[in-house]
């Protein structure tokens, strides 16, 4: 049986009940049923939720103690973890309809992840020594504080851990709010933290909607706000931050170009673009390539060798071990890509397949795999996110500088990839794109090395070094050498 109704918070180290009535029901992409359901949090949660880790932050142990004893309590919530990956990877296929076989390979991450950041936080220069011009000093990596972790449904448990695992390894503690789309599988997390003897109010979760989450941001018990999410609200939320001058780091919305240069090999592009693309997380993720940019005069090629990707690509029931493409998440979800889908022909695009509901799928929400091609980079489809399983092939004329002004023509940065079968060449072309992540005749999103926007894309740089990096404060203590401490 799997965990799917919750009826408490998880406050300083304790289920708590809620202070209001409202319930979140969790309705099954699959099936449009209730699937599960959670207390909805309060403000006046979130108010206990915070003063929990506030007074663990700024009375409790956790920050005061070594790399190594906080290692040791998080290896046990890894543990925890592992042993609950195969079911946790069940709830959250059931919560937001991602298709197990996809979701299966990834179920030992989360626990991967945590082992990786206590490892990381071994040899965190948490301490280095300097000589300045005027005397020596030290120079201190402290822990931010109380952290106000925001996520959002599509990869809820990973987004989650991409906060949890650098924050509390470097002294942070932390108030979860995660989507109401999928909050399931962040009680595994807190049921993890309780059974490692974690110390209360370290780790924190109260569900919500919006307005929750906003109340969090606003606290002023809250010192650093880690957000992924929409480019919508992560404008609102960097405001928010930026008057309080509280810290943040946004992960946003992405649209991101696969580039074929004019020696590119569609046999490399074409899973890349439909396994990182269109059918990623059933187009459900940020970084995925759903732009590609291919030379006008071996368009058709490309398009082929994607067409017949495509065509290997079972859409059904997630739970199906046969299934690549689930559903969208939600209703309001599958009528937003229509309605791009509707843009798309509207604006003169070619429908080349795909772009209406699957037959014989008369439950769950959802839509066929769809690819257009003659897409020029200003119709909607190509300059907007739509978080769905649409590709648009644009073609180019010109030579590989045309191609990256294209990729570059973009209000976002967060993903890309360059084809080529000239190294030289195609490093040069992804050294020329202003995005987070590019990859050279391929595409993966590494939980270990750093992962996030330019522009529209967000702030701040998640995952490795550069990850932990987010959740500390630099301070400079003068006078003091290393031989002194
Ligand atoms: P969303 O922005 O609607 O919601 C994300 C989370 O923020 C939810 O928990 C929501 O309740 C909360 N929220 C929304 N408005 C808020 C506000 N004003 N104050 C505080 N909290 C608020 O996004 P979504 O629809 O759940 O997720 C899809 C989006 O997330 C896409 O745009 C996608 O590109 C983006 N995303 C980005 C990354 C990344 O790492 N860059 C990863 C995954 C998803």
């Amino acid at each position: 049986m799997l965990p799917t109704v919750q009826d408490k918070f998880y406050i300083n180290g304790q289920w708590v009940k809620p202070k209001g009535a409202d319930i979140i029901e969790i309705i099954s992409p699959v099936t449009e049923e209730v699937c599960g359901k959670v207390p909805a949090g309060t403000t006046a949660d979130i108010d206990d939720a915070v003063a929990a880790a506030r007074a663990a932050f700024d009375q409790g142990p956790w920050p005061r103690m070594t790399v190594e004893e906080r290692g040791a309590i998080l290896l046990k919530v890894a543990d925890y973890m592992q042993e609950h990956g195969e079911m946790t990877v069940k709830l959250i296929s059931l919560e937001m309809g991602g298709p197990i076989k996809r979701m299966a390979p990834a179920a030992p991450m989360p626990a991967l992840m945590i082992r990786k950041y206590v490892e990381l936080s071994r040899e965190f220069p948490f301490v280095e020594t300097r000589q300045g011009l005027l005397g020596p000093a030290l120079v201190l990596r402290e822990p931010v504080g109380v952290v106000a972790s925001i996520t959002p449904w599509n990869g809820p448990l990973h987004l989650l851990l991409m906060k949890f695992a650098p924050a509390l390894v470097a002294g942070c503690t932390m108030v979860s709010k995660p989507s109401p789309e999928a909050p399931l599988d962040a009680y595994v997390l807190a049921a993890a933290c309780e059974a490692a003897g974690m110390p209360p109010g370290v780790f924190n979760l109260v569900p919500g909607g919006r307005e929750v989450g906003e109340h969090l941001v606003r606290h002023r018990g809250v010192d650093k706000v880690a957000f992924t999410g929409s480019t919508a609200a992560g404008r609102r939320i960097g405001e928010i931050c930026g008057h309080d001058l509280r810290r943040v780091s946004l992960e946003l919305g992405g649209k991101s170009a696969a580039v074929a240069l004019s020696d590119a090999d569609p046999a490399k592009l074409a899973p890349r673009v439909v396994h990182q693309g269109l059918a990623f997380n059933s187009g459900q993720a940020c970084a995925a390539l759903t732009r590609v940019v291919v030379p006008r005069a071996r368009q058709q090629e490309f398009v082929d060798a994607i067409q017949a990707e495509m065509a290997k690509l079972v859409t059904g029931d997630p739970s199906d071990p046969v299934t690549d493409v689930g559903p969208m998440v939600a209703e309001r979800q599958r009528a937003r890509v229509e309605s791009y889908i509707e843009a798309g022909r509207s604006q003169g695009a070619r429908l080349i397949q795909g772009g209406g509901r699957p037959a014989g799928l008369n439950r769950g929400w959802f839509v066929e795999p769809t690819l257009f091609a003659d897409v020029d980079n200003h119709m909607k489809i190509a300059a907007e996110e739509i978080f769905g399983p649409v590709g648009v092939v644009i073609p180019y004329d010109g030579d590989d500088e045309t191609a990256i002004a294209i990729a570059n023509d973009s209000d976002y940065g967060l993903g890309g990839a360059v084809f080529s079968e000239d190294p030289v060449r195609g490093i040069a072309a992804a050294r020329r794109i202003r995005t987070g992540t590019i990859g050279y005749n391929t595409f993966y999103i590494d939980p270990m090395l750093p992962f996030g926007g330019f522009k529209a894309s967000g702030i701040g740089r998640e995952n490795s070094r550069e990850g932990l990096t987010l959740f500390t404060e630099v301070k400079t203590l003068e006078g003091v050498t290393e031989e002194m401490l």
